[in-house]
């Protein structure tokens, strides 16, 4: 059942929404503004509708742009004495993780404590849920426990969507397989737009393994409807052309693709999701895809370098570099925390940033 209504994790996801693809271009300036003040000459955004959080491909530029205002906003909250709101008080959020994660699930945990939520947490072997009903009855088991949202982490694609057709609870996707991790995108889309003041314009290379990729696929969405040019570069077994038509560039030419960008975004080798090997061996990767010292020199001065963590030193990312000045990844996991505030503010009926408490 969950196969059926997931689709296949690769292709028929991404057959059906190539034509959805497009472009959307920011419709206010921010190119003139400074990356501390950027927020001060726009509006703010109260464009939010939805009751899941399932893809990022489904969102407008309006609404992605929604979330990284109101998680501006809650960053400013986490920088207060009293850190937490009551924006949640009295409901119930159960963190169904059916696929291990460490930082994502104590991301989300720690947002809803700070938003006075009540929480469950279930996690469990995929194995125990091979067959779709068993999922099934154990999310119909949560919702008699009156709860109103479920954050799920599954390693089959559509996981999320099947148990948001099928519950009244709002369902946001922590992960899905190789198909979206909308958050991760969300505070990486918010992480560039702090530090560059703007992501329209921008040069962003995603580096590593795109194929197997949940973040790739999500950050691809979120970064070319906000106007940044994507280019996908790593071993061709990895990254395939037909990522061409979700409007990125494709080179496997490393020296290339990093000589250019404004953001460098590195992903692991997802080794669980491969049926077999897709290149040589680990260390021929690290020699040909590695971002090393010598590599980081034919890179533009101002370029930083991502990762969603976790990370494998030696592997994508020498030390010096993950440890680096130019290095954002325990940014991107201080602002993960803003941003699942925010989406959880959101779903919770939050229409933007002005509904957050001063
Ligand atoms: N893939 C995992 C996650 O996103 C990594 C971890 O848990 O450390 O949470
Ligand atoms: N933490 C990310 C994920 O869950 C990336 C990774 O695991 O490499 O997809």
């Amino acid at each position: 059942m969950l196969e059926q209504s997931g689709g296949g994790a690769l292709g028929t996801k991404l057959r059906c929404s190539i034509p959805c693809l497009r472009l959307h271009v920011l419709s206010l300036d921010q190119s003139t503004a400074s990356p501390l003040n950027y927020s001060a000459t726009q509006l703010p955004r109260m464009n939010w509708n939805r009751k899941h959080l399932l893809d990022i491909e489904s969102l407008t530029a309006e609404e992605i742009l929604t979330v990284l205002d109101t998680a501006r906003a809650f960053k400013a909250v986490g920088e207060r004495a009293i850190k937490k709101v009551p924006a949640l008080r009295g409901k119930t959020v159960v963190n169904l993780f059916v696929e291990p994660s460490t930082r994502t699930r104590i991301s989300f945990e720690l947002a809803e404590q700070r938003l006075s939520a009540d929480i469950i947490n279930f996690t469990a072997e995929a194995s125990s849920f091979k067959k779709g009903e068993t999922l099934k009855d154990t999310a119909r088991n949560l919702e008699a426990l009156n709860a109103d949202f479920i954050i799920m982490r599954h390693s089959a694609s559509g996981a999320p969507h099947f148990l948001a057709r099928v519950l009244a609870a709002s369902v946001i996707n922590a992960g899905d397989g190789a198909h979206e991790h909308p958050t991760q995108a969300l505070l990486d889309a918010f992480t560039i737009r702090e530090r560059k003041g703007k992501i329209e314009g921008l040069n962003v290379t995603i580096l590593g393994d795109i194929l197997y990729s949940r973040v790739a696929r999500s950050n691809i969405w979120a970064l070319t409807k906000l106007g940044a040019k994507v280019t996908l570069c790593g071993p061709s077994t990895l990254v395939p052309g037909v990522f061409e038509k979700m409007g990125c560039r494709v080179t496997y030419n490393v020296e290339e693709a990093i000589r250019e960008p404004d953001i460098i975004n590195l992903l692991r080798i997802q080794h669980e999701r491969q049926r077999k090997t897709m290149f040589p061996s680990i260390s021929e990767y690290a020699g040909l895809f590695g971002l090393n010292r010598a590599r980081m020199e034919q890179t533009k001065p101002d370029a930083l370098i991502m990762h969603p963590g976790p990370i494998n030193r030696g592997v994508e990312i020498e030390s010096d570099v993950a440890d680096g000045r130019r290095s954002l990844i325990l940014e991107q996991v201080t602002n993960g925390l803003a941003v699942r505030m925010a989406v959880l503010f959101l779903v919770n009926g939050g229409k933007g940033p002005q509904g957050v408490a001063a």
